[in-house]
C-alpha cells in the first residue's frame, strides 16, 4: 500500500494505492484563494498546503480504512514545480517517514503525467506521450520506465498558460482552461484565424506566445466584447491550438512507428481535445490512451501509481537524500 503526496504546484494532493489497485484520491483545491489574484501566488500556495495536508492525509487514510501503520511505501513528488509548494510535501513526507520508519520513493511530477494515462490499463512499450500542463506541452517517446526522449516541445508559453492568459483577456476567472472549455461548446471556432506556431516547421516543436499576443490586439481592436464574441475567442482560440497539437502528435506517430498515442496533463481534460485526438487515432488507426479525469490536472493518485513500478529499487530511508528539486528534467536522477 502507497501513500502519495503532490504539492507541486496550487493543488494539495494526498492519495492512498493499495495492491488490490483500490484508491483514495483526494485534492484540495486552493484555486478559491489564487483565483482573486489572478494566478498562484506562490508563498501563499505553500502555506495553504501547510495548512491542510495533514487532515487531508488523515482523511485519505480514514477513506481508505487504512492505517499509516499498513503503508509499505511513501511517495511524493520532488519536482518540477514551485520550490515553495514542493518543499512543504517533500518535507511532510520526510517527518511522516522518518517518524514511522517507513521507506521513501521520490517520483518526477511529469512521470506521474505520463503514466497517468494507463493506470489501470496494460503498459505497452513504446508509446508517444503528449503532456500538456500548466508548465508543459512536451512530446515523449517513452521507450520504458525511465527512458524518456524528447522529440518535441514549446519554445515559449505552455498550452495551458496559453488558455490562462487568453481567459485573463477576456477578462474570465483563473484557471482559464476550463471557462475555455465550457464557454468554446457555444463558440464559432471558424470566426478568427488564430495563429497556430510553428505549422510550417518541420520539427515537433510548438509555439504559443503568439496565440496571446494575437488575442491581445483582437481584443483592444474590437472594444466592447459581447458574450458571443467571448465564445467566439474562446472556440477559435481553443480549436486552433488543440489542432496543431493533434497535427504534429500524429505526425510524430507516424514517423517513429508508434501505436499508441497518450494524452496527459491539465489540458488533457479538454472535452474538445478528448473528442479530437480520439477520433484522428480511429482514422489513422493508432491507439489513444486518455486518463480518467480526476487524474489529468496535478493529483497523487499518478504519483502512487508511478512509485509502484519500482518500489524496492526506488524507495530509500535515507530520507536525507531526498530533496525538493524545482527544474528537475524528466529522466535524472532523483536522488
Ligand atoms: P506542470 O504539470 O507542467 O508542472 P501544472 O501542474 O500547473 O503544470 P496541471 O495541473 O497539470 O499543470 O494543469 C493545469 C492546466 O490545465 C491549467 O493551465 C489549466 O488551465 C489547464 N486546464 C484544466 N482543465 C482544462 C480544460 N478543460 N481545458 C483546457 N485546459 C485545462
Ligand atoms: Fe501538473
Amino acid at each position: 500500500m502507497i501513500l502519495a503526496f503532490d504539492t507541486s504546484c496550487d493543488d494539495t494532493a494526498v492519495a492512498v494505492l493499495k495492491d488490490n489497485g483500490n484508491y483514495v484520491n483526494l485534492i484540495a483545491s486552493q484555486i478559491e484563494v489564487h483565483k482573486a489574484l489572478g494566478g498562484v501566488v506562490p508563498e501563499l500556495a505553500a502555506r495553504k498546503h501547510a495548512e491542510v495536508i495533514a487532515a487531508l492525509t488523515k482523511e485519505a487514510l480514514h477513506k481508505a480504512e487504512a492505517e499509516l501503520s499498513q503503508i509499505d511505501f511513501l511517495s511524493v513528488t520532488v519536482g518540477p514545480g514551485l520550490l515553495p509548494s514542493l518543499l512543504v510535501g517533500v518535507s511532510f513526507a520526510k517527518a511522516l517517514a522518518y517518524s514511522h520508519s517507513v521507506p521513501l520513493i521520490a517520483v518526477h511530477h511529469i512521470e506521474g503525467h505520463i503514466f497517468a494515462p494507463f493506470f489501470k490499463r496494460e503498459l505497452i512499450f513504446p508509446f508517444l506521450s503528449l503532456v500538456v500542463s500548466g508548465g508543459h506541452t512536451h512530446l515523449f517517446l517513452v521507450k520504458g520506465v525511465g527512458e524518456y526522449e524528447i522529440i518535441g516541445k514549446t519554445l515559449d508559453d505552455a498550452v495551458g498558460e496559453a488558455f490562462d492568459k487568453v481567459a485573463r483577456l477576456l477578462g474570465l476567472e483563473y484557471p482559464g482552461g476550463p471557462v475555455i472549455d465550457r464557454l468554446s461548446k457555444t463558440g464559432d471556432p471558424y470566426r478568427f484565424k488564430i495563429p497556430q506556431g510553428l505549422k510550417h516547421d518541420k520539427s515537433y516543436n510548438f509555439s504559443f506566445s503568439g496565440v496571446k499576443t494575437y488575442v491581445k490586439n483582437l481584443v483592444n481592436s474590437m472594444g466592447n466584447l459581447s458574450k458571443s464574441d467571448i465564445s467566439d475567442i474562446a472556440a477559435s482560440f481553443q480549436k486552433a491550438s488543440i489542432d496543431i497539437l493533434v497535427e504534429k502528435t500524429f505526425k510524430a506517430a507516424t514517423e517513429y512507428g508508434v501505436k499508441i498515442v497518450s494524452i496527459s496533463g491539465g489540458v488533457s481534460a479538454n472535452s474538445y481535445l478528448r473528442e479530437a485526438f480520439a477520433e484522428a487515432g480511429k482514422q489513422k488507426g493508432i491507439e489513444v490512451v486518455l486518463p480518467p479525469r480526476e487524474m489529468t490536472t496535478d493529483n497523487a493518485l499518478m504519483i502512487a501509481y508511478r512509485a509502484s513500478f519500482r518500489p524496492f529499487e526506488e524507495a530509500t530511508t535515507e530520507f536525507s537524500l531526498i530533496e525538493a528539486k524545482p527544474s528537475i528534467k524528466v529522466g535524472s536522477k532523483l536522488i
